[in-house]
């Protein structure tokens, strides 16, 4: 439970309980609408935090659903559209839908989709934590450059400071060596994965030293490192 409303603009009956029945099932809680006026009301009175949106609808369409909607909104919208609706689709975008689905799809894909927008809302809802990273005793102020491990700071050099930023804005997801030492140092050399493991050794250990002390960076050999959620 606990999920977030869906608003389904939909005039195809099969395909609007299709896409019910799915958030149903999944306990979403969900409101309908069958055209762009009652789309565009139902968002407004309703606030939902997810607009799924068919771009052909009967009376105005979805193009201009969404401008209407971010006239006053950023709420995320995605778009399902038809192949046929191609052009649509990047009109769509343009005007400030976050992403789309082309029909015919599949659950599975819709539930993916909506789990990205739940992330992208979950990450925006807390303006202030983007600034200030927190995971069990560790906490990072990005602005202020600092980290903290309980109540002391660790000194750590420029490097170890942009590794963890990029592990800690990654929470939970291994990243790979590849990856890393892209966002690290702009290129990917072997040489660079060999400084990285010696860096990332260096960074572990002032992590797993102190108040607080935990393992925060896993190792998965062969493929990169993966900060932990330990909260
Ligand atoms: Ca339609």
């Amino acid at each position: 439970m606990n999920r977030n409303l869906i608003l389904v603009v939909e005039d195809d009956p099969s395909v609007r309980n299709l896409i019910t029945a799915t958030l149903k099932t999944n306990d979403y809680k969900y409101i309908v609408a069958e055209n762009g006026q009652s789309a565009v009301a139902s968002a407004a009175t309703h606030n939902p935090d997810i607009i799924l949106l068919d771009l052909g609808l009967p009376d105005i369409d979805g193009v201009e659903v969404i401008k209407r909607v971010r006239s006053w909104s950023a709420l995320p919208i995605v778009v399902i559209s038809a192949r046929s609706e191609d052009d649509d689709k990047i009109a769509a975008l343009d005007a400030g839908a976050d992403d789309y689905i082309t029909k015919p799809f599949s659950v599975a894909e819709l539930l993916a989709r909506l789990r990205v927008m739940q992330r992208r809302i979950n990450a925006v809802v807390n303006p202030d934590q983007s600034s200030v990273f927190v995971n069990g005793a560790l906490r990072i102020d990005f602005a202020a450059n600092c980290v903290y491990l309980g109540e002391a700071e660790l000194h750590l050099t420029p490097i170890e400071f942009k590794l963890i930023c990029l592990l800690a804005k990654n929470v939970g997801k291994v990243l790979t060596h590849t990856y890393i030492t892209q966002h690290v140092w702009g290129s990917s050399w072997d040489n660079d994965v060999a400084s990285l493991r010696v860096f990332m050794a260096a960074l572990r250990k002032k992590l797993e030293n102190g108040q607080g002390a935990q393992e925060y960076i896993q190792t998965h050999v062969g493929i990169g490192y993966r900060m932990v959620k330990v909260d």
